[in-house]
């Protein structure tokens, strides 16, 4: 058999894989992407990345590296210097003053890989990891390729779906290991409050339950300049929570492939171990540049801002088109991220699913939209709002004639 010739007959893949979906999110804007490129009037509100370019002193930074020779391996978990900017920068944003320890922080290839990393090391076969519902859509695949079963908690939509013990008690089972919490949500956009993230992580803690904390859009949130973290909580509910974040949406990074998690030293050198194993280190041009980020000072609290302030530009704006032109269709007003998170029951055809939703919006309207069922709620869908103003305008007029 040549390189390339399909093998004869149905391949049988492994049983770690044998559930795996790609990335629907992904699926969904290539089809897009594609029509765009063959020339059809297309708007594109899929992408769930920031469409900012990464401020210039950031890419300078990569450059330099680039030019300096700082092309090589690094240590897995990242190298030294970025671990403590990381580590400062949490103490910066911390609600109340606290020490982080920068052997606690595992730079990564994306959130995705931190999140990976402590799925991986933390759950296994006979595990069940609670997921509120709508969820990024990577959660569920994640625990699933760690052999363990995902279980779906849903909170009331009078609270934009977050949840509280009341919603997880009955789903909790002595199996019960994880809690995978985001905040602010992808695709919702609502933000756990201080309080509500206590509730849960005393819930988690009487039970021995972890916690990942996705935390990734923290930085864009509207309510606060900063979103509640966690790890804001009394360190006795704390002892087991993972925290997931990164470069990616706050510093308009998503090419660089920078995340990193924090957790216990001991955790800390678990994932390094696993990411030794597998990836190595992070890209490490990208992790200078992520160091000119994380200890960019005022000049990158600045960029942020700025970029924080043109997102709640835009939410306010959609939030008035919705009420002007979309009246009657429900949404969860978003307090943080860059996503709209709307109900199609206004829309939708009898037995239409947020799928076939999708694709007739795409074709009829010429809107990109994500169905909700890619994150576990079919009667949703999710608009980016990470385009220009105008766009912004254009989609709610072309969703206006498809009410
Ligand atoms: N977590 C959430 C909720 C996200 O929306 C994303 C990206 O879309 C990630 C994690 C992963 O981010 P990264 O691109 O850094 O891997």
């Amino acid at each position: 058999m040549s390189v390339g010739t399909e093998p004869r007959g149905e391949v049988r893949f492994s049983e770690n894989v044998a559930a795996l979906q790609p990335s629907v999110t992904m699926v969904v804007s290539t089809r897009v992407r594609q029509l765009i490129a063959e020339g059809k009037d297309v708007l594109d509100l899929c992408v769930g990345e920031p469409d900012f370019p990464t401020p210039a002193f950031i890419g300078e930074a990569g450059i330099e590296a680039i030019r300096s020779g700082k092309t090589r391996y690094t240590p897995a978990a990242g190298i030294p210097e970025l671990r403590a900017a990381i580590a400062r920068d949490l103490e910066r944003i911390a609600a109340t003053p606290r020490r982080f320890d920068p052997h606690g922080v595992v730079v990564t290839s994306g959130g995705k890989q931190a999140l990976f990393n402590a799925v991986f090391s933390l759950f296994g076969p006979g595990d069940e990891v609670i997921v509120p519902v709508p969820y990024w859509t990577t959660y569920p695949e994640q625990v699933e390729l760690a052999r363990a079963r995902p279980v779906f908690a849903r909170g009331d939509a009078a609270r934009s779906y977050k949840v509280t013990p009341r919603n997880l008690d009955p789903i909790a089972t002595d199996a019960t290991k994880g809690l995978i919490l985001n905040s602010p949500s992808n695709p919702s956009g609502a933000v756990y409050t201080l309080d509500e993230l206590r509730a849960l992580a005393e819930w988690a803690t009487e039970r021995d339950v972890w916690i990942i904390s996705d935390e990734i859009y923290r930085k864009i949130c509207f309510a606060a300049h900063v979103a509640p973290s966690v790890l804001d909580l009394p360190e006795e509910i704390t002892q087991r929570v993972v925290l997931v974040d990164g470069a990616s949406k706050a510093f308009a990074m998503t090419g660089w492939r920078i995340g990193f998690s924090y957790s216990s030293k001991a955790l800390a050198d678990k994932f390094a171990a696993v990411q030794s194993q597998t990836t190595s280190n992070a890209s490490s041009p990208s992790q200078y540049a992520a160091l000119a980020a994380f200890q960019g000072g005022d000049h990158a609290v600045a960029e942020v801002e700025r970029m924080r302030q043109i997102f709640q530009k835009r939410r306010d704006l959609l939030a008035g088109l919705f009420a002007e032109k979309l009246p009657g269709v429900r949404y969860v007003h978003p307090d943080g991220a860059f996503y709209f998170w709307f109900s199609i029951d206004r829309f939708a055809r009898a037995g239409e699913d947020s799928s076939a939703f999708c694709e007739r919006i795409l074709d009829e309207q010429g809107v990109g939209l994500v169905p909700g069922s890619a994150f576990g709620q079919d009667d949703f869908v999710r608009m980016s709002f990470a385009y220009t103003e105008d766009t912004l305008r254009a989609a709610v007029d072309r969703l206006s004639r498809a009410l």
